[in-house]
């Protein structure tokens, strides 16, 4: 990590990220408030390369330090202890800025996309959230709409204007993926298929990248690291829910996770209690309760009819009760010092 000095000069920089280049390494420059500092990024051998290019005594250089973290990118180190802040088509998220996902977990039919994409746009959420592509234990469970269901929220983007969040599980559906994605979701599953992080990472597309069942933080740290080394800068850490030998609810919501990651990463860090509990009775104190220990976001499943849902309706919230839950999410960010982002 090279750290120039605050009154370092855009030449002084781009010199800077030629030598580390030159070396065999990628450099990722990332600018702060105040100052700029270089991430360069090299297997062992080459880092030993930069160790010996004087880059310390560089005009513009303030000092050479290591990330002592196996995670780089993700590392708080490298941002100086600065939030990250993504800007998802105006929706804020991260630092002083609270974004409310919500949908249905699956697209099932135009109907009960388009209510839901409007009773959650009236209460105030940032995003529609919903899979087109879903990953179930059963392969004889319903898999998802595929294409037509990321037609139709294409038409609820249209409609209400609310970004899209969706899920990609397989790198050959990327292209009509991008086509409606402003925030790809890598589910649970997927948080460790490299390939898939690798190339997502390319695409340049914000993220929303959930923590396996089984993993560890640092592990979910590694997972983003891949999707930063391609150059995207945009992505959001996800707590869902662990396996413990707990069996009383779906999954255990780890949320000392969330001020632990803000320690370990300058990343934006949401919740998704629907997942972890597995039951609508605990979604609403689960979600107060990640507000009130400063998660950025909150990802959410809603369903106007829950009975009748597709998939993981004994999770979902009535839709007809999404703006008070709204409300009351929002009053407990605000007591973290956060503020609702929204259109
Ligand atoms: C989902 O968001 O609908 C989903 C399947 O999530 P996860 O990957 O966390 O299980
Ligand atoms: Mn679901």
């Amino acid at each position: 990590m090279i750290v120039m000095k605050e009154a370092a000069t855009d030449e002084e920089i781009d010199a800077v990220i030629e030598k580390v280049q030159s070396a065999g390494a990628l450099a990722h420059p990332i600018k702060g408030a105040r100052l700029t500092v270089i991430g360069a990024i090299g297997d062992v051998e080459q880092d030993a390369n930069i160790e010996t290019l004087g880059l310390e005594g560089q005009p513009g250089v303030d000092r050479v330090m290591p990330i002592l973290k196996p995670y780089k990118l993700a590392s708080a180190q490298i941002r100086h202890g600065e939030r990250t802040v993504l800007d998802i088509q105006g929706r804020k998220i991260g630092g002083g800025h609270f974004a409310l996902i919500a949908g249905p977990c699956t697209v099932e039919s135009r109907e009960q996309l388009l209510e839901t994409a409007d009773i959650v746009k009236d209460a105030g959420a940032a995003m529609l959230r919903g899979g087109a592509y879903k990953p179930r234990t059963s392969p004889y469970a319903f898999q998802g709409l595929g294409q037509e269901g990321l037609r139709l929220l294409a038409e609820a983007k249209e409609r209400t204007g609310l970004p899209i969040v969706t899920e990609l599980m397989d790198a050959r559906d990327l292209e009509p993926v991008l086509e409606v994605a402003d925030v790809i979701q890598v589910g649970a599953r997927n948080m460790q298929n490299f390939p898939l992080l690798a190339e997502i990472g390319r695409s340049g597309r914000p993220v929303l990248l959930k923590r396996g069942l089984s993993a560890t933080l640092d592990e979910l740290l590694m997972a983003a690291e891949y999707v930063l080394k391609e150059g995207n800068r945009e992505v959001m850490l996800c707590e869902r829910g662990i396996k413990t030998f707990e069996g009383s609810y779906r999954t255990t919501l780890d949320l000392q996770a969330v001020p632990v990651l803000k320690e370990l990463s300058h990343l934006p860090v949401v919740v998704d209690p629907s997942h972890a509990a597995g039951r609508r009775s605990l979604v609403t104190p689960m979600s107060l309760a990640a507000a009130a220990a400063g998660a950025d976001g909150i990802i959410v499943e809603v369903h106007p009819n829950p009975d009748e849902a597709v998939c993981d309706g004994p999770q979902a919230l009535l839709a007809d009760d999404f703006a008070e839950y709204a409300a009351a999410v929002e009053s407990v960010a605000a007591l973290a010092g956060k503020a609702l982002s929204a259109v």
